[in-house]
């Protein structure tokens, strides 16, 4: 855990505040005290934002409730606007919540949330902060909990975030080099810890040191995951690899037939290639599923297999073009 820095002083601005970042719980902490402006605020979000242990998609909260300040519509629209900057869309989900007599026109404590969803913001007021904190991390919005099934129930398909599933393996997106990186592959290392990334350079030591080809799948400890194991495997990059159809389907049955070799009986799988790699998401639906359908007919061991969008928007295009 690091904390940030302390203090922020402007014009006719006094703003103390500080960050953490909790690299286990993916989770950056913002408290604040003192008057707040959209300038202060966006400043020490950018602060968290530049530190060496943020990772982009990490999600914050923010506890305001010893601040005081006169945000107006505007200035909500303004915080808005910035998000929107920032924002990967739907990887970014803040919490923040006000002391009666600014934002709060009745005395309780107000808390205000708010999501990046494109260029849709949503604002949510809760109560209490562990009720803020929940929501933020998907578990009381019904979309998050609302799932959609297939080849009767064995494959689901739901939105949230990979690294919180207590599965028997989750699938992380890696590239070859096995030793991180953005997207799905840099939130299970960060929240997955240490473990992980020693099990992969042994990997790269011993039976890979040229890296994992492309299509390609290991299996390592899942080191603080709540899952058991990990499945890596590396997609095809969109606009670089040949074939790239014939690889993103190996990719997902390599995985199933690894997990079915070590008897696992629930998987988790991230939409592969289609981030930082660039595949085209409608296309990778169909691909994803024929392949997931035929590697099930072979692996009868696999009771679940759980896909997972990061995003309402993604889940909706796969839903449209999956093949299942
Ligand atoms: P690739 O390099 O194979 O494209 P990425 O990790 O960049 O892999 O992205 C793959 C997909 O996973 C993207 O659609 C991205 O939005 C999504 N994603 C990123 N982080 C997470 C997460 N923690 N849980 C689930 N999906 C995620």
């Amino acid at each position: 855990m690091r904390i940030g820095q302390d203090g922020i002083e402007g014009m006719s601005i006094v703003m103390e505040s500080s960050y953490s970042i909790d690299a286990s719980a993916n989770l950056i902490r913002l408290k604040v005290w003192g008057e707040l402006t959209a300038e202060s605020l966006t400043e020490l979000l950018n602060q968290a934002r530049a530190d060496p242990q943020y990772v982009p998609g990490m999600h914050a909260i923010a506890d305001y409730r010893e601040a005081y300040g006169n945000w107006d519509y505007s200035e909500i629209q303004r915080f808005r606007d910035y998000l929107v900057h920032i924002a990967v869309p739907c990887e970014v989900r803040w919490a923040a919540i006000f002391k009666p007599g600014n934002l709060a026109a009745a005395g309780h404590v107000l808390i205000l949330i708010s999501e990046a969803v494109g260029s849709d913001i949503k604002l949510r007021m809760f109560e209490e902060p562990a009720a803020a904190l929940r929501w933020v991390r998907g578990a009381d919005r019904p979309e998050a909990s609302m799932s959609h099934k297939f080849l009767n129930g064995r494959v689901e398909v739901r939105t949230g975030d990979i690294t919180g599933l207590p599965v028997d393996a989750v699938v992380n997106a890696a590239n070859s080099s096995l030793l991180g990186g953005g997207g799905v592959d840099g939130a299970i290392h960060s929240r997955g810890g240490q473990e992980i990334l020693r099990a992969c350079r042994e990997l790269r030591e011993t039976c890979y040191p040229r890296g994992l080809p492309a299509g390609e799948a290991v299996l390592t400890t899942a080191g603080n995951l709540p899952a058991r194991y990990v499945i890596h495997t590396v997609g095809p990059v969109w606009g670089r690899d040949q074939q790239p159809d014939a690889l993103l389907a190996s990719c997902y049955k390599k995985s199933l037939a690894l997990a079915a070799d070590h008897s696992l009986e629930s998987v988790a799988f991230p939409a592969i290639s289609t981030g930082a790699y660039g595949y085209p998401k409608d296309e990778a639906a169909a691909i994803a599923s024929t392949a997931i359908m035929e590697a099930l007919s072979q692996a009868g061991a696999i009771e679940q297999v759980s896909l997972v969008f990061f995003s309402d928007a993604d889940r909706d295009v796969f839903l449209a073009n999956q093949q299942f």
